[in-house]
This record gives C-alpha cells, structure tokens and sequence, in this order.
C-alpha cells in the first residue's frame, strides 16, 4: 500500500476520522495541519498567537505558517517511511512548497485520496461535532476558503496522475475499504 498520502476533502469530509484509522493500520503517522495548529494556539507559542484568528475565522492560516510546520514535520524520523496528510496542502502554494520539499527529499507522493461528500452532509456533521469553529457562520466561511482555495488541488494533483476519489458518505468502515482499494490500485 502506498504511503505518503493526502488526504483531500472539504472541513467536516471525514479527513480526521479516516486519517486516523490510516494511521493505526498503516503504523505511519497521521500529520494534521489543524491538530498541529491547536496544539500551537493551546500552547500559547508565538506560532500559535498568528494562527488563532484566522482559525476562529474559519480563512487559512498563512501559508507560509503552516509550510515551516510541514516541513519541520516531514522531516522527523517517524515519516520517514510515510504518512498520511490531513488537512495539509490547501492552497495552490502549499501543494507547490510540498511538491519542492518532496523533490528536495527524493521523496514524491504516492497517492491523493479526495474525499468526497455533499455540502448538507458536511455542515450537518460539523454543528453535531461543535468544536470552538464549528458555528454555522464559521462553517459557511471555511466552505467558501474551500471552493476558492482548495477545490482547485483536485485538478493540479489529476493533472499529475495522482487523484484517486472515494465517496466519504456512509459507514466509516466502508469508506475506509473504499480508499484501501483506492491508493492499492
Ligand atoms: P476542518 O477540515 O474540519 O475545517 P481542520 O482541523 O483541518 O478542520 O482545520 C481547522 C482550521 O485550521 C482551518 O479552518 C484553518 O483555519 C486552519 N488550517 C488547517 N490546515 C490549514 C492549512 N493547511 N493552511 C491554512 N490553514 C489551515
């Protein structure tokens, strides 16, 4: 199985639910720019401080904020047999800053997961979730950030050959068969 996966889908598709089940399975670490970001603004770090407002703002965190993350993170010795990014790239240049820093590494990617699920779902699992972010205003914000920003991957990562899109509606366990089948193919 291949193993240094994105994991690409709008806030609330399911990315965290099945990064983790990845992660336990696949024993690579599940790398989440979001987990990463909290821990930063619990923590009270400098890094954390810059990041808040955009979060509870549901707009991205400066790109350049979450590169430095990535690449500190690749690079400790528990990626180097893979990992699973959640959340991370989201924008067209964070997907050019990893394309970069996989090159540097010798280290491309091996698959792209989309995880697909419709907008009335999502929202309808992100208020039953009720994190700090997850009001209704946020959550409409966070999609548009999406449709704007981050749709957009789907085509540059097909363009390279590497998308693969899994429906992420239905019973967590069917999904999960679904990438399965979909980064051994
Ligand atoms: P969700 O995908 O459900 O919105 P995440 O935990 O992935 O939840 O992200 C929460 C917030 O963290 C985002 O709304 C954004 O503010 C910030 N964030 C996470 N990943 C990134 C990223 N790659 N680039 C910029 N901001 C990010």
């Amino acid at each position: 199985m291949s193993k240094r996966l994105v994991l690409l889908g709008a806030p609330g598709s399911g990315k965290g639910t099945q990064g983790a089940l990845l992660m336990e399975r696949l024993g690579i670490p599940q790398v989440s720019t979001g987990d990463l970001l909290r821990a930063a603004v619990a923590a009270g770090s400098e890094l954390g401080l810059k990041a808040k407002a955009a979060m509870d703002a549901g707009e991205l965190v400066a790109d350049e904020v979450v590169i430095g993350m990535i690449r500190e993170r690749l690079n400790e010795p528990d990626a180097a047999n893979g990992y699973i990014l959640d959340g991370f790239p989201r924008s067209r240049p964070q997907a050019e800053a990893l394309d970069e820093l996989l090159i540097a590494l010798g280290k491309p990617l091996d698959r792209v997961v989309h995880l697909e699920a419709d907008e009335e779902e999502i929202v309808k699992r992100l208020l039953e979730r009720g994190r700090a972010d997850d009001t209704e205003e946020t959550i409409r914000n966070r999609m548009k950030v999406f449709r704007d920003q981050t749709h957009p991957l789907l085509k540059y990562y097909e363009e390279r050959d590497l998308l693969v899109t899994v429906k992420g509606v239905g019973d967590i366990e069917d999904i999960y068969g679904r990438i399965e089948q979909a980064v051994n193919a």
